[in-house]
Protein backbone atom coordinates (compact mmCIF):
# COMPACT_ATOMS: atom_id res chain seq x y z
CA UNK A 1 0.00 0.00 0.00
CA UNK A 2 1.70 3.42 -1.09
CA UNK A 3 1.82 5.88 1.61
CA UNK A 4 -0.99 8.40 1.32
CA UNK A 5 0.20 12.51 1.70
CA UNK A 6 -3.35 14.19 2.75
CA UNK A 7 -2.17 17.03 -0.03
CA UNK A 8 0.18 17.10 -2.95
CA UNK A 9 1.20 20.16 -5.07
CA UNK A 10 1.54 19.82 -8.56
CA UNK A 11 3.71 21.92 -11.23
CA UNK A 12 1.50 23.83 -13.36
CA UNK A 13 2.15 25.65 -16.37
CA UNK A 14 1.24 29.35 -16.52
CA UNK A 15 0.66 30.47 -19.91
CA UNK A 16 0.38 34.10 -19.12
CA UNK A 17 2.72 36.61 -16.81
CA UNK A 18 0.60 36.24 -14.15
CA UNK A 19 3.20 34.46 -12.23
CA UNK A 20 2.91 35.91 -9.30
CA UNK A 21 -0.53 35.95 -8.68
CA UNK A 22 -1.00 32.68 -9.46
CA UNK A 23 1.35 31.61 -6.47
CA UNK A 24 -1.76 31.49 -4.54
CA UNK A 25 -3.48 28.78 -6.54
CA UNK A 26 -2.69 25.03 -5.97
CA UNK A 27 -3.56 21.87 -7.38
CA UNK A 28 -4.61 19.40 -4.72
CA UNK A 29 -5.16 15.56 -5.88
CA UNK A 30 -8.00 13.71 -4.19
CA UNK A 31 -6.29 10.48 -3.91
CA UNK A 32 -2.29 11.41 -3.20
CA UNK A 33 0.26 8.30 -3.09
CA UNK A 34 3.71 8.86 -2.96
CA UNK A 35 4.69 6.88 -6.43
CA UNK A 36 5.07 8.83 -9.38
CA UNK A 37 2.16 7.57 -11.45
CA UNK A 38 3.16 6.05 -14.66
CA UNK A 39 3.09 9.22 -17.50
CA UNK A 40 1.65 7.51 -20.57
CA UNK A 41 1.96 9.69 -23.32
CA UNK A 42 -0.42 9.40 -25.74
CA UNK A 43 1.02 7.11 -28.41
CA UNK A 44 1.10 8.97 -31.95
CA UNK A 45 0.22 5.41 -33.50
CA UNK A 46 1.68 6.35 -37.15
CA UNK A 47 5.48 6.72 -35.05
CA UNK A 48 4.88 3.20 -33.69
CA UNK A 49 5.42 0.19 -35.20
CA UNK A 50 2.17 -1.72 -33.29
CA UNK A 51 0.69 -1.19 -30.34
CA UNK A 52 1.48 -3.73 -27.35
CA UNK A 53 -1.11 -3.36 -23.80
CA UNK A 54 0.76 -5.48 -21.30
CA UNK A 55 -2.55 -7.73 -19.26
CA UNK A 56 -1.72 -9.46 -16.09
CA UNK A 57 -4.53 -12.17 -15.08
CA UNK A 58 -5.26 -13.87 -11.65
CA UNK A 59 -4.27 -11.33 -8.87
CA UNK A 60 -3.53 -9.67 -7.28
CA UNK A 61 -1.49 -11.11 -5.13
CA UNK A 62 0.24 -8.70 -2.58
CA UNK A 63 4.13 -8.88 -3.14
CA UNK A 64 4.32 -9.79 -6.46
CA UNK A 65 1.93 -7.57 -7.93
CA UNK A 66 3.68 -5.02 -5.70
CA UNK A 67 6.90 -5.54 -7.33
CA UNK A 68 5.10 -5.41 -10.70
CA UNK A 69 3.75 -1.73 -10.28
CA UNK A 70 7.42 -0.46 -9.50
CA UNK A 71 8.61 -1.96 -12.32
CA UNK A 72 5.93 -0.28 -14.48
CA UNK A 73 5.44 2.45 -12.88
CA UNK A 74 9.52 2.91 -13.18
CA UNK A 75 9.41 2.74 -16.87
CA UNK A 76 6.17 4.63 -17.40
CA UNK A 77 4.55 1.79 -19.11
CA UNK A 78 0.76 1.15 -18.74
CA UNK A 79 -1.03 -1.83 -18.31
CA UNK A 80 -4.47 -3.52 -17.27
CA UNK A 81 -5.13 -6.35 -14.28
CA UNK A 82 -7.75 -8.76 -14.33
CA UNK A 83 -8.70 -9.78 -11.19
CA UNK A 84 -10.14 -12.68 -9.44
CA UNK A 85 -13.18 -11.12 -7.05
CA UNK A 86 -12.37 -13.71 -4.35
CA UNK A 87 -8.58 -12.14 -4.12
CA UNK A 88 -9.92 -8.77 -4.60
CA UNK A 89 -12.19 -9.76 -1.17
CA UNK A 90 -9.31 -11.21 0.65
CA UNK A 91 -6.96 -8.69 -0.11
CA UNK A 92 -8.66 -5.05 -0.96
CA UNK A 93 -5.22 -2.82 -0.31
CA UNK A 94 -3.57 -4.82 -2.91
CA UNK A 95 -5.96 -4.72 -5.51
CA UNK A 96 -6.29 -0.46 -4.48
CA UNK A 97 -2.70 -0.30 -4.72
CA UNK A 98 -3.05 -1.25 -8.49
CA UNK A 99 -5.46 1.84 -9.13
CA UNK A 100 -3.73 4.34 -7.30
CA UNK A 101 -0.91 3.50 -9.08
CA UNK A 102 -2.54 4.29 -12.69
CA UNK A 103 -3.45 1.19 -13.87
CA UNK A 104 -6.98 -0.39 -14.89
CA UNK A 105 -8.64 -2.98 -13.86
CA UNK A 106 -10.89 -5.27 -15.15
CA UNK A 107 -13.11 -8.71 -14.11
CA UNK A 108 -11.56 -12.00 -14.64
CA UNK A 109 -14.22 -13.63 -12.75
CA UNK A 110 -15.18 -14.40 -9.09
CA UNK A 111 -13.33 -17.52 -8.38
CA UNK A 112 -11.95 -18.60 -11.80
CA UNK A 113 -14.00 -21.75 -13.06
CA UNK A 114 -14.40 -22.48 -16.16
CA UNK A 115 -17.32 -20.16 -17.83
CA UNK A 116 -17.90 -23.24 -20.25
CA UNK A 117 -19.12 -25.07 -17.20
CA UNK A 118 -21.09 -22.54 -15.96
CA UNK A 119 -24.80 -21.62 -16.40
CA UNK A 120 -26.38 -18.08 -17.59
CA UNK A 121 -26.89 -17.01 -14.48
CA UNK A 122 -23.59 -18.63 -12.79
CA UNK A 123 -21.80 -16.52 -15.18
CA UNK A 124 -24.13 -13.05 -14.11
CA UNK A 125 -23.17 -13.81 -10.20
CA UNK A 126 -19.75 -14.22 -10.60
CA UNK A 127 -19.26 -11.22 -12.76
CA UNK A 128 -21.92 -9.07 -10.45
CA UNK A 129 -20.04 -10.46 -7.30
CA UNK A 130 -16.40 -9.14 -8.74
CA UNK A 131 -17.51 -5.70 -9.37
CA UNK A 132 -18.63 -5.68 -6.40
CA UNK A 133 -16.05 -6.78 -4.38
CA UNK A 134 -14.06 -4.47 -6.46
CA UNK A 135 -15.81 -1.34 -5.83
CA UNK A 136 -15.78 -2.39 -2.19
CA UNK A 137 -12.24 -2.28 -2.59
CA UNK A 138 -12.51 1.71 -3.57
CA UNK A 139 -11.95 0.71 -7.46
CA UNK A 140 -13.48 1.79 -10.26
CA UNK A 141 -13.32 -1.07 -12.72
CA UNK A 142 -13.53 -0.80 -16.24
CA UNK A 143 -16.29 -2.64 -18.38
CA UNK A 144 -13.34 -5.02 -19.27
CA UNK A 145 -13.84 -9.14 -18.46
CA UNK A 146 -11.36 -11.99 -19.52
CA UNK A 147 -12.83 -15.16 -18.45
CA UNK A 148 -10.75 -18.13 -17.29
CA UNK A 149 -8.72 -19.67 -20.08
CA UNK A 150 -10.21 -17.86 -22.32
CA UNK A 151 -12.91 -20.42 -22.48
CA UNK A 152 -16.27 -19.57 -23.57
CA UNK A 153 -19.78 -20.80 -24.53
CA UNK A 154 -23.19 -19.37 -25.54
CA UNK A 155 -24.76 -19.03 -22.07
CA UNK A 156 -21.20 -17.44 -21.17
CA UNK A 157 -21.22 -14.89 -24.07
CA UNK A 158 -24.66 -14.15 -23.50
CA UNK A 159 -24.30 -13.32 -19.52
CA UNK A 160 -21.06 -11.78 -20.32
CA UNK A 161 -22.93 -8.86 -22.88
CA UNK A 162 -26.28 -8.67 -21.07
CA UNK A 163 -24.01 -7.51 -17.94
CA UNK A 164 -22.41 -4.89 -19.66
CA UNK A 165 -18.96 -6.39 -20.15
CA UNK A 166 -16.38 -6.67 -23.39
CA UNK A 167 -14.41 -9.57 -23.47
CA UNK A 168 -10.83 -9.45 -23.88
CA UNK A 169 -8.47 -12.19 -25.16
CA UNK A 170 -5.02 -11.92 -26.34
CA UNK A 171 -3.00 -12.14 -29.02
CA UNK A 172 0.57 -12.78 -27.54
CA UNK A 173 0.66 -15.97 -24.63
CA UNK A 174 3.93 -15.91 -22.25
CA UNK A 175 2.54 -19.35 -21.04
CA UNK A 176 4.00 -17.84 -18.01
CA UNK A 177 2.28 -19.98 -15.88
CA UNK A 178 3.85 -23.44 -17.43
CA UNK A 179 7.00 -23.21 -17.79
CA UNK A 180 10.59 -21.30 -18.21
CA UNK A 181 12.69 -18.68 -16.87
CA UNK A 182 12.29 -14.86 -16.80
CA UNK A 183 14.43 -14.74 -20.16
CA UNK A 184 12.56 -17.50 -21.80
CA UNK A 185 9.35 -16.13 -20.82
CA UNK A 186 10.49 -12.78 -22.34
CA UNK A 187 11.67 -13.99 -25.51
CA UNK A 188 8.22 -15.69 -26.24
CA UNK A 189 6.23 -12.68 -25.57
CA UNK A 190 8.58 -10.97 -27.80
CA UNK A 191 8.75 -13.41 -30.42
CA UNK A 192 4.42 -12.83 -30.46
CA UNK A 193 4.54 -9.36 -31.19
CA UNK A 194 3.23 -8.67 -34.80
CA UNK A 195 3.98 -5.18 -36.34
CA UNK A 196 1.12 -2.97 -37.13
CA UNK A 197 -0.98 -4.86 -35.08
CA UNK A 198 -2.39 -4.41 -31.72
CA UNK A 199 -0.89 -6.72 -29.94
CA UNK A 200 -2.26 -7.52 -26.06
CA UNK A 201 0.44 -9.63 -23.94
CA UNK A 202 -1.04 -12.10 -21.30
CA UNK A 203 0.82 -12.57 -18.36
CA UNK A 204 -0.42 -13.62 -14.92
CA UNK A 205 0.25 -11.91 -11.53
CA UNK A 206 -1.57 -14.50 -9.33
CA UNK A 207 -0.44 -17.97 -10.03
CA UNK A 208 2.81 -20.01 -8.43
CA UNK A 209 4.87 -18.88 -11.15
CA UNK A 210 4.26 -15.01 -11.40
CA UNK A 211 7.78 -13.75 -9.75
CA UNK A 212 9.59 -15.52 -12.69
CA UNK A 213 6.84 -13.47 -15.02
CA UNK A 214 7.18 -10.53 -13.63
CA UNK A 215 11.41 -10.50 -13.75
CA UNK A 216 10.41 -10.51 -17.63
CA UNK A 217 8.78 -7.64 -17.42
CA UNK A 218 11.68 -5.33 -17.85
CA UNK A 219 13.70 -7.10 -20.39
CA UNK A 220 9.59 -7.24 -22.64
CA UNK A 221 9.74 -3.38 -22.39
CA UNK A 222 13.07 -2.27 -23.29
CA UNK A 223 13.26 -4.78 -26.26
CA UNK A 224 9.81 -3.76 -27.49
CA UNK A 225 10.69 -0.31 -27.28
CA UNK A 226 13.86 -0.76 -28.72
CA UNK A 227 12.37 -2.13 -32.00
CA UNK A 228 9.54 0.51 -32.16
CA UNK A 229 6.47 -0.61 -30.11
CA UNK A 230 3.92 1.31 -28.23
CA UNK A 231 2.64 0.62 -24.66
CA UNK A 232 -0.82 1.12 -24.29
CA UNK A 233 -3.52 0.20 -21.55
CA UNK A 234 -6.88 -1.21 -22.99
CA UNK A 235 -9.39 1.56 -24.63
CA UNK A 236 -13.32 0.97 -23.63
CA UNK A 237 -13.64 -1.79 -26.38
CA UNK A 238 -10.44 -4.01 -25.55
CA UNK A 239 -8.36 -2.74 -27.85
CA UNK A 240 -4.46 -1.13 -27.26
CA UNK A 241 -5.59 2.18 -26.57
CA UNK A 242 -6.51 4.29 -23.41
CA UNK A 243 -10.74 5.14 -22.27
CA UNK A 244 -11.58 8.79 -23.11
CA UNK A 245 -12.86 9.92 -19.30
CA UNK A 246 -15.42 12.79 -19.13
CA UNK A 247 -14.32 15.30 -17.35
CA UNK A 248 -16.57 17.50 -15.69
CA UNK A 249 -15.89 21.16 -13.53
CA UNK A 250 -18.00 21.97 -10.60
CA UNK A 251 -17.23 25.31 -8.30
CA UNK A 252 -18.21 26.21 -4.83
CA UNK A 253 -19.50 29.69 -4.23
CA UNK A 254 -16.57 32.30 -4.06
CA UNK A 255 -16.55 34.82 -1.07
CA UNK A 256 -15.03 38.27 -1.61
CA UNK A 257 -11.43 38.49 0.12
CA UNK A 258 -11.84 34.44 -0.06
CA UNK A 259 -11.79 31.83 -2.92
CA UNK A 260 -13.83 29.84 -5.03
CA UNK A 261 -12.87 26.10 -5.23
CA UNK A 262 -13.14 24.43 -8.74
CA UNK A 263 -13.05 20.76 -8.72
CA UNK A 264 -12.45 18.74 -12.00
CA UNK A 265 -13.65 15.27 -12.01
CA UNK A 266 -12.84 12.58 -14.18
CA UNK A 267 -15.87 9.97 -14.52
CA UNK A 268 -13.52 6.79 -14.78
CA UNK A 269 -10.03 6.19 -14.65
CA UNK A 270 -7.70 7.34 -17.87
CA UNK A 271 -4.99 4.52 -17.52
CA UNK A 272 -2.70 7.44 -18.09
CA UNK A 273 -1.88 11.03 -17.55
CA UNK A 274 -4.24 13.66 -18.70
CA UNK A 275 -5.06 17.56 -18.65
CA UNK A 276 -7.32 20.37 -19.29
CA UNK A 277 -7.13 23.53 -19.56
CA UNK A 278 -9.10 26.43 -17.06
CA UNK A 279 -9.83 29.25 -18.25
CA UNK A 280 -12.00 32.04 -16.44
CA UNK A 281 -14.21 34.52 -18.33
CA UNK A 282 -15.38 37.86 -17.34
CA UNK A 283 -18.92 38.06 -16.07
CA UNK A 284 -20.08 40.44 -13.43
CA UNK A 285 -17.43 39.46 -11.88
CA UNK A 286 -14.46 40.93 -13.73
CA UNK A 287 -11.23 38.63 -14.62
CA UNK A 288 -8.36 41.22 -13.84
CA UNK A 289 -10.28 42.23 -11.28
CA UNK A 290 -12.30 40.69 -8.86
CA UNK A 291 -9.86 37.80 -10.01
CA UNK A 292 -6.56 36.78 -11.63
CA UNK A 293 -6.65 36.12 -14.94
CA UNK A 294 -6.49 32.44 -15.35
CA UNK A 295 -5.57 29.94 -17.96
CA UNK A 296 -3.94 27.14 -16.59
CA UNK A 297 -3.19 23.21 -17.44
CA UNK A 298 -4.36 21.26 -15.14
CA UNK A 299 -2.66 18.02 -15.05
CA UNK A 300 -4.50 15.04 -13.51
CA UNK A 301 -1.79 12.11 -12.97
CA UNK A 302 -3.06 8.47 -13.90
CA UNK A 303 -4.29 6.94 -10.24
CA UNK A 304 -6.43 10.19 -10.02
CA UNK A 305 -9.84 11.19 -10.41
CA UNK A 306 -10.20 14.41 -8.89
CA UNK A 307 -8.22 17.70 -9.43
CA UNK A 308 -8.76 21.25 -6.95
CA UNK A 309 -8.08 24.48 -8.46
CA UNK A 310 -8.13 27.17 -6.18
CA UNK A 311 -8.90 30.74 -7.08
CA UNK A 312 -8.48 34.16 -5.24
CA UNK A 313 -11.37 36.05 -4.94
CA UNK A 314 -9.92 40.21 -4.47
CA UNK A 315 -12.21 41.87 -1.98
CA UNK A 316 -13.64 45.13 -2.25
CA UNK A 317 -14.79 47.77 -0.25
CA UNK A 318 -18.17 47.68 -2.17
CA UNK A 319 -21.46 46.35 -1.05
CA UNK A 320 -22.56 44.60 -4.14
CA UNK A 321 -25.01 42.07 -5.09
CA UNK A 322 -23.77 38.33 -5.76
CA UNK A 323 -21.32 38.50 -9.06
CA UNK A 324 -20.57 35.47 -11.53
CA UNK A 325 -17.44 34.33 -13.88
CA UNK A 326 -17.52 31.57 -16.20
CA UNK A 327 -14.93 28.82 -16.13
CA UNK A 328 -14.31 27.22 -19.45
CA UNK A 329 -12.53 24.37 -20.54
CA UNK A 330 -10.52 23.66 -23.12
CA UNK A 331 -8.02 21.42 -24.78
CA UNK A 332 -8.56 18.73 -23.33
CA UNK A 333 -5.80 15.96 -23.32
CA UNK A 334 -6.75 12.20 -23.26
CA UNK A 335 -10.30 13.70 -21.99
CA UNK A 336 -13.64 14.11 -23.17
CA UNK A 337 -15.74 17.86 -22.65
CA UNK A 338 -19.50 17.43 -22.07
CA UNK A 339 -20.04 20.64 -20.74
CA UNK A 340 -17.88 23.04 -21.69
CA UNK A 341 -18.54 25.98 -19.14
CA UNK A 342 -19.59 26.63 -15.59
CA UNK A 343 -21.11 29.75 -14.08
CA UNK A 344 -19.09 30.20 -10.25
CA UNK A 345 -21.10 32.81 -8.35
CA UNK A 346 -19.02 34.98 -6.27
CA UNK A 347 -20.84 36.31 -2.90
CA UNK A 348 -20.10 39.64 -1.33
CA UNK A 349 -18.29 39.90 2.18
CA UNK A 350 -20.47 40.91 4.98
CA UNK A 351 -21.95 43.99 4.73
CA UNK A 352 -20.65 46.93 7.35
CA UNK A 353 -22.41 47.40 10.58
CA UNK A 354 -22.42 50.77 10.11
CA UNK A 355 -25.77 51.91 8.71
CA UNK A 356 -25.68 53.60 5.47
CA UNK A 357 -22.44 54.56 5.35
CA UNK A 358 -20.53 54.54 2.39
CA UNK A 359 -18.23 51.47 2.85
CA UNK A 360 -14.74 52.51 2.80
CA UNK A 361 -11.71 50.21 3.00
CA UNK A 362 -11.14 50.97 6.38
CA UNK A 363 -15.23 49.57 6.68
CA UNK A 364 -14.39 46.36 6.06
CA UNK A 365 -14.65 43.59 8.35
CA UNK A 366 -11.26 42.32 9.39
CA UNK A 367 -10.19 38.28 8.66
CA UNK A 368 -11.08 38.22 5.41
CA UNK A 369 -9.55 41.11 4.12
CA UNK A 370 -6.38 41.67 6.07
CA UNK A 371 -5.57 37.58 6.36
CA UNK A 372 -5.52 38.12 2.17
CA UNK A 373 -3.99 41.38 1.53
CA UNK A 374 -0.48 40.84 1.66
CA UNK A 375 -1.02 37.93 -0.91
CA UNK A 376 -1.29 40.99 -3.56
CA UNK A 377 1.23 43.10 -2.36
ZN1 LIG B 1 -6.79 -16.57 -15.19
Amino acid sequence: MPDRRGLSVHAVRVHRPVRALLTVLFLVASVAIAAPAPAAPLPRAKGCKGLVALTFDDGPARGTTHRLLQILQKKRVPATFFMVGQRVAADPRAAREVERAGFLTANHSWDHRDMRTQSYREVRQSLRATRRAMKRAGLHPTDLMRPPYGALAPPARRAIRDAGYVPVMWSADSLDWKSGDADQIARRILGGLRPGKRNIVLQHDGVNRSPISVAAVSQVIRVAKRRGYCFTALDERGRPGFPTPTVTATAKDGTEGGEAVVTLRLDKPAGRDTAVVVEALSGTATVGADLPPLHLRVEIPAGRLKAKVRIPITADAVAEPTEHFTLRLRHPEGLRIVQETTQVAVLDVPPPTAPAAPATRTDLPGPPFLALGPKYS
